[in-house]
């Protein structure tokens, strides 16, 4: 592809704003449409950099998640670099503390470390007298994902990529096997290629299988004067709890197969607080800063799909699930690779559509 053409990109969360850049630091005349950028999911996410506390089992995903962590230090030198902004990233490793001994810890194939009662109270003092052991994961980390598209969103501006927000793509036109170009709800634009990078809301606009996960969050605040103890991402049994480097404790997070319904519940705030005060019994007293919301684009077998679409000149990036924080620059690379290159690595192919059996031409 030469340097003139140009490449519309439908959403601007985090996966957006990340194929935006590469390719804009490639040469490209790069479009983001986004119907709203705080609506991002990016935004809702604790952060977590966790392929091995999320037990991701050994394949492509991992494989591919592994690379996207590994890949993490650089981007983030690279961002702040454009920037002058934090994006937050911090090499914590991650703490998976259980009530219950697994039977057999040697089958377990994502343990790094197993640490005893003894080695886990020692690791973290605060940790609930229930806990009976952990594993440690060093190689996980977290990055603090507001600062992250605070610093994401700059550099796409700043190195002169087009973001129109606001703007809702309501159709995607076609003609045979290309894209043409997109209706919204103001205008029709049109480029020589498109990605889709809608997030949950990707099914509107092409019939993948992409649908809503919510997950409801909240943040407690150390108490001022307080030395934050906790110093690594606690991951326990359907609960994390997630530290920043100002004090803050974020605390996620509930997983409903309710569509879009917004808020936040009685009930879930309530299971996130039982939940996290068993684990770490002093957060009780700590204050609650905010509460809020988001929605995971989850797949029938909760990977992401990329690469070709049934256009020749359309992309896919969409249902990161829980981990599009994480796969941002892993996704960035391999989807510019394909625009730019044409280059399709094996963990593309992996991640195709057809997967689905999503047939050609089924398009709006
Ligand atoms: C509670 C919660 C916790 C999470 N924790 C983690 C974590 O710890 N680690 C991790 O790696 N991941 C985590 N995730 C997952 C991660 O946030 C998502 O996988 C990721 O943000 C998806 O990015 P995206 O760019 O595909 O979608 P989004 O970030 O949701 O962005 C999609 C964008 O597209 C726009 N859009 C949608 N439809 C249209 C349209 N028709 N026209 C124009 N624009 C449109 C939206 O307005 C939005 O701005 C979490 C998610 C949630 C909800």
């Amino acid at each position: 592809m030469s340097t003139t053409e140009t490449i519309l990109i439908v959403g601007g969360g985090v996966i957006g704003l990340s194929i935006a850049l590469e390719l804009r630091l490639r040469g490209a005349e790069v479009t983001v449409l986004s119907r709203d950028l705080q609506q991002a999911a990016g935004y809702a996410a604790a952060g977590m950099l966790a392929p091995q506390a999320e037990a991701i089992p050994p394949g492509p995903m991992l494989d591919l998640c592994l690379w996207s962590r590994s890949l993490y230090p650089g981007w983030i030198n690279k961002l702040e670099a454009m920037t002058g902004l934090t994006a937050g990233y911090w090499g914590c490793g991650i703490l998976a503390p259980v009530y219950d001994i697994p039977p057999s810890l040697d089958s377990d194939s994502r343990a790094a470390y197993w640490l005893d009662r003894h080695a886990i109270q020692h690791h973290e003092p605060s940790l609930s007298s229930e806990v009976m052991g952990g594993y440690w994961f060093p190689d996980d980390a977290q990055v603090d994902n507001r600062a992250l598209m605070r610093s994401l969103f700059t550099a796409v501006q700043d190195s002169g990529v087009t973001v129109q927000d606001g703007e809702t793509v309501v159709a995607l036109l076609h003609q045979g096997d290309r894209v043409t170009g997109v209706q919204t709800d103001r205008s029709t634009w049109q480029a020589d290629h498109y990605v889709l990078a809608a997030g949950a809301w990707s099914g509107d606009l092409l019939p993948v299988p992409v649908h809503p996960r919510k997950g409801q969050m909240l943040a407690v605040q150390a108490p001022t004067g307080k030395t934050l103890s906790l110093k690594q991402v606690l991951f326990g049994s359907e609960i994390y709890l997630v530290p920043r480097r100002d004090g803050r404790i974020i605390v996620g997070a509930t997983s409903e197969a309710v569509g879009f319904t917004p808020g936040n519940t009685a009930a879930g705030v309530r299971s996130l607080l039982e939940r996290a005060i068993r684990l770490y019994p002093v957060l009780e007293t700590y204050p609650i800063q905010e509460l809020w919301w988001g929605f995971r684009p989850i797949t029938p077998d909760e990977a992401p799909i990329l690469g070709f679409s049934p256009y020749q000149n359309l992309a896919l990036a969409t249902g990161h699930y829980r981990n599009g924080i994480l796969l941002a620059p892993a996704t960035a690379l391999l989807i510019a690779d394909m625009i730019f290159a044409g280059k399709t690595s094996p963990l593309l192919a992996h991640h195709c559509h057809t997967r689905f059996g999503f047939k050609e031409h089924e398009s709006t």
